[in-house]
């Protein structure tokens, strides 16, 4: 056997053990095609409804016909269009920053924002439950000197300050001291808990050391209007790095940073995803310039979303289910077994309802669960549709 046909072999052997995943035949919206057939949709991260609203369709077909399609070449080179600065701009003024750089994704914001100013001799503390772009970020960054604190513990997470001020006294081989960065997720999405951001920023402050929240799930959820987790805790100006996705609530695709106008042209010199890595296309920055424009003219789409989520929330308690400890409108349904959640979802499916199952290695071994997300998009008889397919399926297997 060759090398190649080892290689080969094992890949065979891994493919069909994998689950397969659905095709859309639709747009995203309270329902979804599949299959030819009509499913209510429970599980995406079209928080709002903008992935198929018409303002944002129609501001992109508009931008395909003054602007094309592509744009070309990388943003550093001739690939920076009116569009992105506008966005750029937009954006910064929606979160209260001083200054954005759009990204082509949430993870290769988190990419850009850590692997740009954190080095070998650098140190990360970091939340053992942060999303997988964050780690792979800090392993992009080669950073050795890693702290890893229990979710949410802010205690412990001085003590990690404290050893990282310690081991910060010895310089870099340049003779600066090591940068230490704080990092954590603000919507922990798994369970739709909140990083305790007005504790963190104040250790942050006390120890004098950066911090970045990435605010995936945030935005378009927290605070006024959705401005994101620091507007929800009142930290403007006291959080160095925000990151942020465009591919969740604001309805399309691409990643974002927010901070001080110095950091963000540092990132726009530096980071490597920027400098080699091309931008959104028209299409995109256009629909999302909209969707931020929808966003800053009314919160009632973020209302909407919360009394979608807390309506869900008091069903499925008042049926007898675990619904953990959501501080979001992310609602998870708790199950336990693995094979309980993968049949409990394919069961749901069978009653018209799309909401897949979330099972290790994406949470612990026996804490499986079908994560509710509702979107702005739902109304009251979609949810019920929905709760009553939980309650049916639920006594098919005898669960509650
Ligand atoms: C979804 C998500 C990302 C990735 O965002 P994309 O725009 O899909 O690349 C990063 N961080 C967190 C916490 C996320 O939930």
């Amino acid at each position: 056997m060759t090398n190649r046909d080892s290689f080969l072999g094992q890949v065979g052997k891994i493919i069909p053990q994998g689950k397969p995943i659905a095709t859309i035949e639709s747009a995203q919206g309270a329902y979804l095609a599949i299959k030819g057939e009509k499913k209510l949709n429970l599980c995406s991260n079209n928080y709002l409804g903008l992935a198929s609203e018409e303002r944002l369709k129609t501001a992109a077909k508009r931008a395909i016909d003054e602007f094309g399609v592509g744009t070309g070449a990388v943003r550093a080179l001739s690939g920076t269009n009116s569009l992105h600065i506008e966005l750029e701009k937009s954006l910064a003024a929606f979160k209260k920053a001083e200054a954005c750089l759009v990204l082509t994704g949430g993870y290769m914001a988190n990419l850009a924002a850590i692997q740009t100013i954190a080095g070998k001799e650098d140190i990360v503390i970091s939340d053992e439950l942060n999303h997988a772009s964050i780690i792979d970020a800090v392993r992009l960054a080669q950073v050795k000197t890693k702290f890893i604190y229990k979710h949410k513990d802010t205690s412990e997470l001085e003590e990690r300050l404290q050893e990282a001020t310690d081991t910060a006294k010895t310089p870099k081989s340049d003779g600066n001291p090591p940068t230490i960065l704080i990092i954590t997720d603000g919507v922990f999405s798994m369970d739709g808990d909140l990083a305790p951001l007005d504790k963190i920023v104040p250790l942050a402050e006390k120890y004098g050391v950066l911090t970045m929240v990435d605010d995936a799930h945030g935005e378009g959820v927290l605070g006024d209007h959705g401005r994101g987790i620091v507007d929800h805790f009142g930290l403007h100006g006291r959080v160095d790095i925000e990151v942020g996705t465009l591919s969740k609530a604001f309805g399309v695709m691409g990643g974002f940073i927010t901070g001080s106008s110095d950091l963000i042209s540092f990132y726009r010199q530096k980071a490597r995803q920027f400098l080699f890595s091309n931008g959104l296309s028209v299409p995109d920055t256009a629909a999302l310039i909209e969707a931020v424009k929808i966003l800053e003219e009314s919160d009632d789409r973020v209302k909407k979303l919360w009394e979608n989520g807390d309506y869900l929330r008091e069903k499925f308690n008042s049926l007898g289910f675990d619904c953990g400890q959501s501080e979001t409108p992310i609602v998870p349904v708790m199950l336990g077994g693995e094979d309980t959640a993968v049949e409990f979802s394919s069961k749901l499916l069978e009653n018209g309802v799309y909401a897949t199952p979330i099972k290790f290695p994406m949470v612990p071994k026996g804490t499986a669960r079908i994560r509710v997300m509702p979107s702005a998009a739902h109304n009251k008889e979609d949810l019920d549709f929905g709760v009553n397919a939980f309650a049916k399926v639920a006594k098919e297997m005898s669960i509650l």
